[in-house]
């Protein structure tokens, strides 16, 4: 492994200017860093400890009725938290899907944003790969790829965001406090992740030296009796989504009012299903609406080789977590989060039939 600096800065305008010298990477839980670390696949001069800077860890709710999440905070301590729970169900049924129990006890709300992809050529340095080596090609484009994007990718990389987290937090229009060297900024969520085109190796818009500080969420009370994350994943835990969704619904009368609609799984960056929005609005919540949004969320996917079936596969649990979502809420969430197994018989999903 090669050497480099270690600091931890007391404040946050010391880390920033500490982070901005280049070659630098910010250190929280470093779940994910240090692994790439270790594989050689990042390879930082210095290290910027942010692991005690005051003020990060906190969950605060706001006058307005949102809240305001802590860069630092943990996961688990988030998935955790009764009254965050109850307020944004499915983003603490992400929360609790991602990972392992250790992981989720460690790893923090700001890493989990910048968690890196999880495609197996850009942890081999044997590979070709434009994220790890821009020019250098991409091995997966021909290689084994089932589980690479199917929106969003380019010729130059078809990977895909690992997050749960950020599937709910993009559908609920999340935003991002950032610290930089100009002072403070937010950006939507929604808008932190870019679309790899040429530049792979651009994955966000943070600048050098950029912290994100926070996550605030809006009030989302006409949401929270019918919001579901699901998940399917190649085993039941410790593992990344091959799909995923998260839908949060405003019924009202017998009809949705308004909906928000995320996939995970399936893009380079957490994917806001807004066709689907569109076409949920103001229709009964029923299996025709769920499959027509649907259809609608994956009007533009493209497979890029063996992952044609994902495209199949999300349309499913895109309907999937539309009508578990309009069932309501689960007092509890289910032993096995966010699995499609976990919670409601299989033959009131729609779709299941073709499943068996
Ligand atoms: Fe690298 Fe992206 Fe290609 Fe994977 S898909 S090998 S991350 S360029």
């Amino acid at each position: 492994m090669k050497t480099f600096d270690y600091v931890r800065p007391a404040t946050i305008s010391e880390a920033i200017a500490a982070a901005a010298v280049p070659g630098s990477a910010y250190l929280a839980a470093g779940t994910n860093l240090l692994d790439l670390m270790k594989g050689g696949i990042t390879r930082p001069d210095r290290l910027v400890d942010v692991t005690r800077l005051p003020g990060l860890d906190r969950i605060e709710r706001l006058p307005d009725g949102g809240v305001r999440i802590g860069a630092l905070v943990r996961n688990a301590d988030l998935a955790n938290d009764a009254n965050f729970a109850r307020s944004y169900p499915a983003v603490a049924e992400a929360l609790l899907s991602g990972a392992s129990a250790q992981l989720r006890n460690a790893a923090t709300v700001g890493g989990n944003l910048l968690q890196r992809t999880r495609c197996g050529y850009f942890y081999d340095p044997a590979s070709a790969c434009n994220k790890r080596a821009p020019g250098s090609g991409c091995d997966a484009r021909d290689g084994e790829n089932r589980l690479h994007a199917v929106l969003g990718w380019s010729e130059s990389c078809i990977a895909t965001h690992p997050s749960d987290f950020c599937v709910p937090l993009v559908a609920l229009d999340a935003v991002v406090e950032i610290e930089g060297r100009s002072g403070r900024r937010e950006i939507a969520l929604e808008d932190l992740h870019r679309l790899p085109g040429s530049t792979p190796e651009l994955e966000t818009r943070l600048a050098p030296g950029d912290l994100i500080a926070a996550v605030r969420l809006p009030a989302e009370a006409a949401f929270a009796g019918h919001a579901r994350y699901l998940k399917l994943r190649e085993r039941t835990s410790y593992a990344f989504a091959v799909v995923s969704a998260a839908a949060a619904l405003d019924i009202e009368g017998g009809r949705i009012r308004q909906a928000r609609m995320a996939l995970g799984g399936v893009a380079p960056k957490p994917w806001r299903a807004r066709a689907a929005e569109e076409v949920l609005a103001d229709s009964a919540p029923d299996e025709t609406a769920f499959r027509r949004a649907a259809e609608a969320a994956l009007a533009d996917a493209r497979p890029s080789g063996d992952n044609a079936f994902k495209i199949e596969l999300a349309k499913r649990i895109v309907a999937r977590t539309l009508t578990l979502a309009a069932a309501g809420t689960p007092e509890r969430l289910p032993a096995l989060p966010a699995s499609p197994f976990s919670s409601i018989p299989v033959t009131s999903i729609p779709g299941a039939h073709h499943d068996a």
